[in-house]
């Protein structure tokens, strides 16, 4: 039922029906309840502005039906108005008013009073009905406002997360055109030199010049060392596509780390002159790498140390055994050393700590490196003894297996 709501409690049809033509409005539905258990019924059903209850019913009398209303959690607070005979007495006004009356009207009613206090009741149900409709707006403006402000933070989120996802695209693009560049030139100057002095020798065979042996040999020293070079960064380049691509295999097999450094020293030794390389190794041992890998690795570091070192000096190649566990290779030299700010990121890929016109390399011997030594569930780290030169250590697992 919609609308406002009054109950009329009576036994007797007569009264009831009178009542209900004193009350009858288009403002509101009167109800009528031939008992206390019919109204009990009605009011399990539907709310009431008001209920006008009849003190003397046989069964259930009004002070009954009242107590019972009260006990109900949907009715505790509907208002009661007690219809009691002219012979009540002060005794049951009170016994009425503890039980939750609001009011009482003596029989025979006056009509206007009548009306008049139901209309304070009726009023009274609209204003709460009211209330309780923009009590229930608030709620939902609340839940809008909190849900605006979850989508905001979340639009907030999401815009951080796509800046912070674009200035990495921009750096890694900014990083993608300055190695191209880098790399462009990197290999363009071994070609030209190569091409240059194939271009010297055709020239002197095209004239029948007679050639000088030791002008050739020196032309055909110059083109291992360009064409060795192009090589390595060729496969630098390989290895790193490799490596992003999770395809980077070893090829493991038992190594006598010992022989594996002195052959690569036999090999870089006869690149410079201005270099002395000694080879301190305490243990002798095997362990399980794959050779040409780690090959790959100790030359970097030792090209490095060459290069990074262009007084010349000693290169130290250290080989110890740390426990039983970790088999250590170092290779340190007194060179030009890092700066404290390019420390942190020597083995990032593309990163140079060095620039210059006469320092050759593209960022990418470390990176390859450290990765190498990682998928042998080893660790690559930088040391600076004193300030000058760099220690790089390489710790590999004795037992790789335990690591797996
Ligand atoms: P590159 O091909 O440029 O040498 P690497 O990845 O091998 O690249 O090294 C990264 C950077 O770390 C180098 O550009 C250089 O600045 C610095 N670096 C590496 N080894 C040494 C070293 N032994 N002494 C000084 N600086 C070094």
């Amino acid at each position: 039922m919609t609308g406002v709501n009054i109950l009329l409690v009576d036994d007797n049809a007569e009264n009831l029906m009178a009542l209900d033509a004193l009350l009858a409005s288009p403002d509101h539905n009167v109800i009528q309840a031939r008992s206390g258990e019919a109204a009990l019924r009605w009011l399990l059903e539907d709310d009431f502005a008001v209920i006008l209850l009849d003190v003397r019913m046989p069964n259930m009398d009004g002070f009954e039906t009242a107590m019972l209303i009260r006990g109900r959690e949907r009715s505790q607070y509907t208002p009661i108005i007690f219809l009691t005979g002219y012979e009540s007495n002060t005794v049951n006004l009170f016994k009425g008013y503890s039980l939750g009356a609001v009011d009482y009207l003596v029989k025979p009613v006056v009509p206007e009073v009548l009306r008049a206090k139901v209309a304070v009741f009726v009023e009274l149900f609209r204003k709460n009905q009211d209330l309780q409709y923009q009590l229930e707006r608030i709620r939902e403006l609340k839940d809008d406002v909190r849900e605006h402000e979850r989508i905001n933070e979340e639009r907030q989120q999401l815009l951080a997360r796509e800046q912070a996802a674009r200035a990495e695209a921009e750096k890694a693009v900014q990083e993608r055109d300055m190695f191209l560049s880098v790399a462009a030139h990197e290999l363009k100057t071994p070609v030209t030199s190569l091409r240059g002095f194939a271009q010297t020798i055709l020239r002197q065979m095209n004239r029948d010049t007679p050639l000088d042996p030791e002008r050739v040999r020196h032309a055909f020293i110059t083109i291992d060392q360009r064409s060795t070079r192009l090589a390595q960064l060729v496969s630098q380049l390989l290895d790193m596509s490799r490596i992003e691509a999770g395809q980077l295999q070893l090829d493991k097999a038992p190594t006598l780390i010992t022989d594996l450094v002195s052959n690569i020293i036999n090999m870089v030794q006869p690149g410079t002159d201005k270099h002395t390389f000694v080879i301190n190794a305490t243990d002798s041992f095997s362990i399980q790498v794959d050779p040409l890998r780690l090959e790959q690795v100790i030359t970097n570091l030792i090209d490095n140390a060459v290069k990074y070192s262009p007084d010349g000096g000693p290169v130290y190649v250290d080989v110890w055994l740390e426990g039983n566990e970790w088999a250590c290779i170092a290779v340190t030299d007194c060179g030009i050393g890092i700066p404290v700010e390019h420390r942190d990121h020597i083995f990032d890929r593309f990163y140079r700590a060095h620039t210059g016109n006469n320092v050759s390399g593209i960022g990418l011997g470390l990176y390859v490196s450290k990765q190498i030594v990682l998928l042998h569930h080893g660790t690559l780290e930088v040391d600076f003894p004193s300030d000058r030169g760099s220690r790089f250590i390489i710790r590999l697992p004795m037992n790789p297996d335990e690591q797996e």
